[in-house]
């Protein structure tokens, strides 16, 4: 018997099949999940379908009503959720761990519950009136990753919520526990089917396919790999979903020459690292003027060789292993290769099971994989550069355009090169900020659409003009 059960149309569904959960902490097998088939998706779909009808038809106040009913349940359980991330995705409980992204997951649902979309009127004369509408889609199909399991499912499904849409949700199989809980919770205070959830081991069925392709679907909000948010596309071209794709970074930091290397260590330090550096906004390069490329090295060294790393459940660590084997492979592929081209400044070893330490590696270049890869993993590769004009097109060199970030002690300046950066968020002696009312998105290949604030909210509704 599994530990937690699928929900579907409001009733807990145990399968025949299974799959197990690691703590990769441990190694440890921590819980059992169903192994939805594809009739389990058909059923869930048609649950969603379904319950669609009425909800859609709710009013305005009755959906924030609603939303902040979620809103109360997730922040009655914030520990409980807490404790499941750290026990299947390793992240520690404290630091910007899993109570972190908890304290994200509330904010996040607390905010978009509130928002409001109202009926827009484009014209009003003698010539006639001109209303814009939004109008929920259907049935949302929400496929999230393992790096933020709890707070990532809040951003695909308040959204759909607070608009009228019907959710289902596929979690990834490293980390499926916590949203079979979250969606647990959900639906003691949602009508059956509004929010239901399958959980697959992407082995025997590849469940997020078959939702993209769903004809019942009519929309999908993917988080995760670049690889993957392309093939989502592809499967959901033939019925027209509407898409919301949030992929892969590669993010550049720059650092100008005119910072005080020790007062921005520990922004860099925590905007590369949080949360191992499985973050898809994390910074993934830096890239540091001749003037102060030593003594910036320094000094992010020394503020890194004191962080405290061990198992999620040890509430002195602030950061733990790496999510899973697949990603810790990608890490010591990526930090080898480096070895043989750049100066290792830190860490550099694997330690234990799923364990890789804080690894800073200086004098990389774009060519080089670490640099040019996305690693999502705690290795951060430091560039030397000249010139600004250069070092501009060599952070715009890459497919990915998530987040940016621009290091000086003259905020104009900085704001000058933020803005010739390509990427959808770009931050002045920070990295990786973000917050529920500013709209949040990639260009080039790391994605499609925004998640967030007004702009987010009407990525999960149809406008339709009434003209009188
Ligand atoms: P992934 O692409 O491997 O998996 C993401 C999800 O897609 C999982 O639930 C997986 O089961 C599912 N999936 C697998 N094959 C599928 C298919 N053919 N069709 C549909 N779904 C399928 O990503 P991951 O390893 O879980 O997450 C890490 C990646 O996510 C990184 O690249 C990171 O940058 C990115 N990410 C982006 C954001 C963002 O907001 N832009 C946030 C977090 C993570």
């Amino acid at each position: 018997m599994p530990d937690f059960g699928m929900m579907i149309n409001g009733q807990s569904v145990f399968t025949a099949a299974n799959f197990n959960v690691e703590n990769p902490s441990t190694g440890d097998v921590v819980g059992r999940v169903p192994n939805a088939s594809l009739g389990d998706l058909n059923r869930a779909v048609t649950a969603a379908k379904t319950a669609f009808e009425t909800w859609s038809k709710r009013s305005d106040d009755e959906l924030q009503a609603a939303c902040a009913a979620v809103a109360a349940k997730i922040e009655e359980h914030t520990e409980e959720l807490a404790q499941l991330v750290t026990l299947e995705q390793g992240k520690p409980l404290n630091g910007l761990g899993s109570r972190f992204e908890l304290g994200g997951a509330q904010a996040w649902a607390g905010y978009t519950g509130g928002l409001s979309l109202p009926v827009k009127v484009l014209q009003d004369n003698e010539e006639g009136r001109v209303e814009l509408h939004r109008n929920p889609i259907g049935v949302v199909g929400s496929i999230t990753p393992w790096n933020f399991p709890v707070m990532i499912a809040v951003w695909h499904i308040l959204p759909a919520l607070r608009t009228g849409n019907t959710v289902l949700i596929k979690p990834s199989p490293y980390t499926p526990m916590s949203t079979l809980r979250l969606i647990e919770l959900m639906n003691e205070v949602l009508p059956a089917g509004v929010v239901n959830v399958v959980t697959s081991d992407d082995v025997s069925e590849n469940i997020g396919a078959a939702m993209a392709a769903h004809p019942d679907i009519g929309k999908m909000v993917f988080t995760g790999s670049c690889a993957t948010g392309k093939k989502v596309m592809t499967s959901s071209a033939e019925t027209m979903k509407r898409l919301t794709l949030e992929m892969g970074g590669n993010d550049a930091g720059i650092v100008l020459p005119d910072v005080d290397p020790e007062a921005i260590a520990e922004g860099l330090f925590w905007g590369s690292f949080i949360n191992n550096g499985q973050t898809c906004a994390a910074m993934k390069r830096l890239y540091v003027h001749e003037d102060v490329y030593e003594a910036v090295c320094s000094a992010l060294v020394n503020y890194a060789r004191n962080i405290q790393v061990g198992d999620g459940q040890d509430e002195n660590a602030v950061l733990g292993p790496i999510g899973n084997q697949m990603q810790f492979d990608k890490v010591v592929r990526l930090v080898a290769d480096a070895k043989t081209k750049g100066r290792i400044l830190l860490g550099g070893a694997p330690g234990e099971g799923l364990f890789f330490p804080p690894t800073i590696i200086a004098d990389l270049s774009n060519g080089d994989a670490l640099v040019d890869e996305e690693q999502f993993g705690p290795a951060l590769p430091i560039i030397k550069y000249t010139d600004i004009d250069e070092v501009i097109v060599a952070a715009n060199k890459s497919e990915n355009g998530l987040g940016g970030s621009v290091w000086s002690n003259d905020v104009e300046k900085a704001r000058t090169v933020a803005r010739q950066l390509q990427c959808g968020s770009v931050w002045i002696n920070k990295h990786g900020a973000i917050q529920p009312n500013a709209p949040f998105g990639g260009v080039k290949s790391s994605g499609l659409g925004v998640e967030f604030g007004e702009e987010g909210l009407a990525e999960y509704t149809n406008i339709q003009v009434v003209f009188s």
